[in-house]
């Protein structure tokens, strides 16, 4: 079993270490929230009190942060973990971030001699919890095949995307396309009520027609027609839409580097920012729906 640092406790990091713990492995974990650290050490991992100790014999490090700046600062400027960790160790960061970030991250780590790989996931935190996350990995295929075995005790799908940043590129295109189908999906079901049909009726209709999305089938953003779902529990995240946004904006950077049109991306990523400016960038993305939603 494999000695394993992780940093990054939120929504989807914990459930995360969890699943590590289960298999065996020695998890040293840490966050800037300490609450966070608590509650995964009471399920068997091993609380450290800064993000340098959990490179103690660490053979992987497994970084789950919101943003590039925050993965940088970790990796390079402030704990600059790159310079403490053992040039053996494989470097994993699952989180969302820019191409360009995990290129230099990978760039810099392979100077001291370090394997790096980007490996953001999909699947939320039902599929955090689970271990049925997709990871998409970026990195050379050596790295891919360290990385491959402890990613498969979080995740069932593990996709080689290409060399370091195409695990990111990945993600951005999925993102792009999952808010497309979350807006898309709100704005259906808004106009079924609207016209007096029944969410829950119609969710079914539509779950075994041509509208069949992920959002239908496991994050109905109606309030009441699935269970367990953030849309029924007052759009307790789940995936932030302040997250959702970033994710957009990562999307349209790209875009605008490689010239690509993305219409219905931009007015996707639109319809997010003007639902994160009316005080909602802390609510689940599915939250969108009550962009729509008109109660009288
Ligand atoms: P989160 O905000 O719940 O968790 C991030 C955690 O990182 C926080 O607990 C924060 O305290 C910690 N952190 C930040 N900087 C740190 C540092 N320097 N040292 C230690 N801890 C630090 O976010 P999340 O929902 O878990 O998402 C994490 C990443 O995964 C994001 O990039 C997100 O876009 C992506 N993602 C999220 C989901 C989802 O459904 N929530 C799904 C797929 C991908």
């Amino acid at each position: 079993m494999a000695k394993i640092a992780f940093i990054g406790l939120g929504n989807m990091g914990a459930p995360m270490v969890v699943n590590l713990v289960k298999a065996g492995h020695e998890v040293r974990v840490f966050d800037l929230v300490e609450e966070a650290v608590q509650q995964v050490a009471a399920q068997g991992a091993i609380a450290v009190d800064s993000a340098r100790n959990t490179l103690l014999g660490a053979e992987f490090l497994i970084s789950m942060l919101q943003t590039g700046k925050q993965v940088e600062g970790l990796m390079l400027t402030g704990e600059a973990l790159l310079t403490h960790i053992n040039p053996t160790a494989l470097v994993v960061d699952c989180s969302t971030i820019d191409a360009e970030t995990a290129k230099e991250m990978a760039q810099a780590a392979a100077d001291k001699g370090i394997e790096f790989v980007d490996a953001p996931v999909s699947g939320g935190t039902a599929g955090a919890a689970a271990a049925t996350l997709s990871f998409m990995v970026g990195g050379s295929e050596g790295a891919f095949e360290r990385a491959r075995p402890i990613l498969e005790t979080m995740g069932q799908n593990i996709f080689h995307a290409g060399g370091n940043g195409a695990g990111q590129l990945a993600k951005a295109c999925n993102n792009l396309l999952l808010a497309v189908l979350m807006a898309g999906t709100a704005e259906a079901l808004n106009l079924g009520i609207r016209c007096g049909l029944d969410p829950k009726v119609l969710s079914d209709i539509m779950l075994k027609s041509s509208g069949r999305n992920w959002a239908l089938e496991l994050y109905n953003p109606v309030p009441g027609v699935m269970e367990g779902v953030p849309a029924s529990k007052d759009y307790h995240p789940g995936f932030m839409v302040d997250l959702m946004c970033k994710d957009l904006g990562l999307a349209m950077e790209a875009s605008l580097a490689s010239q690509s049109a993305i219409p219905m991306g931009s007015l996707a990523r639109g319809l997010f920012n003007l639902h994160q400016g009316q005080d909602n960038g802390t609510l689940d993305f599915s939250s969108i729906f009550k962009l729509y939603r008109r109660d009288a």
